[in-house]
């Protein structure tokens, strides 16, 4: 594949900035991959395992002849280093993100973006429950979705552009308004991870099973819990302060139809509940037949994370 930007500056160098990284390096996207995290532990762990071709010491430096910049630190910190980048820019550079949240990552990095910049908000529908330097890998974002949720007058050269080097690293790219992004996400990722996290918190409360039969017996289901609810803390915190709005919502309607099922339950309506779970299990039907997962038992994870599971859509 060809170069589509001569110099990607990484901000934050985890989980998603490491896979980009490996990811356009390996297929030939970026001339130079530079990176920079806040820490010099990270800076020193991404040199020592090369994860960029340059660490950068200081975010000026890291940004500065940049034609693609990437934020990729938690939504809450968007707006402070979209501020201190702001005055070293390049004239004609792109800033993009990763955050899964976009209303407010727009509102908080829009007003510092140069007029001669071009920002693109977007977010990889591709992660693991693992954070950090080392955590990245090349096929992150192999058959997975990318949304971009640029603006009316974003100039559609610089859109292509950057989609061209979303797909040169494997995932398909739709374009989505802001906040119907945080919506769908809401119903799709930031309230699973709630669900999730309550519920091993559940098991946390009930000390004394947690201890011994909740590990043992934890394949029945609560296993699945576990992994979501390993999830970095920071990034989730983010997420549900940046998306309350969607996430109340979403919350809402959870709690309603969770009530309909405790009375289906109580009142022994064995006719709603195994009308209910015929829908549900369609729906996973559903994912599996739109190439989002496999009907591998375990939860198709250990081959989505390693293989591909069909071509990227166009
Ligand atoms: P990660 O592995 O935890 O890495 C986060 C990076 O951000 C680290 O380099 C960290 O620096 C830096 N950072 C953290 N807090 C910061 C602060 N206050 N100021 C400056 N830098 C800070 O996270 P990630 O999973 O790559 O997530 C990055 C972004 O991608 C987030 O916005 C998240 O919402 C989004 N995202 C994540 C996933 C996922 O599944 N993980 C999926 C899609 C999108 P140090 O190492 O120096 O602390």
């Amino acid at each position: 594949m060809s170069v589509i930007y001569d110099r990607v500056a990484l901000v934050g160098l985890g989980l998603i900035a490491g896979s980009m990284s490996l990811a356009m390096r390996e297929n030939g996207l970026a001339g130079e991959v530079v990176g920079y995290a806040r820490s010099a532990d990270t800076r020193r762990i991404a040199q020592e395992i090369g994860l960029v071709d340059r660490v950068a010491d200081d975010l000026a430096e890291a940004v500065a002849g940049a034609d693609l910049v990437v934020l990729a630190v938690p939504v809450g910190a968007m707006g402070a280093i979209a501020a201190q980048i702001a005055p070293h820019l390049k004239p004609g550079a792109v800033v993009t993100d990763v955050g899964s949240v976009k209303q407010a990552v727009v509102e908080a990095v829009a007003p510092h973006i140069p007029q001669d910049v071009h920002f693109i908000p977007g977010h990889p529908l591709a992660g693991t429950e693992h954070s950090g330097p080392r955590s990245g890998f090349a096929t992150l974002f192999v058959n997975r979705w990318w949304l971009l949720t640029p603006d009316e007058g974003a100039d559609p050269e610089q859109v292509a552009r950057l989609t061209r080097l979303i797909r040169g690293m494997g995932a398909s790219v739709e374009i989505m308004d802001a906040a119907r992004h945080d919506l769908v996400l809401a119903v799709t990722s930031h309230t699973p991870h709630l669900i999730a996290y309550t519920m091993v918190g559940v098991a946390d409360h009930l000390k004394r099973v947690t201890q011994s039969e909740v590990v043992k017996y934890s394949a029945a289901g609560f296993r699945d819990f576990t992994r979501i609810a390993a999830s970095d803390p920071v990034m989730w915190r983010d997420v549900f302060l940046q998306n309350k709005e969607a996430v109340l919502d979403i919350l809402g309607r959870f709690a309603e139809e969770l009530f309909v099922l405790q009375r289906a339950i109580r009142m022994e309506d064995g006719e709603h509940l195994q009308e209910y779970f015929t829908r549900t299990r369609a729906i996973r039907r559903g994912i599996i037949e739109a190439g989002q997962d496999t009907a591998a038992p375990d939860f198709g994870r250990s081959s989505a994370a390693e293989k591909p599971l069909a071509p990227p859509e166009e």
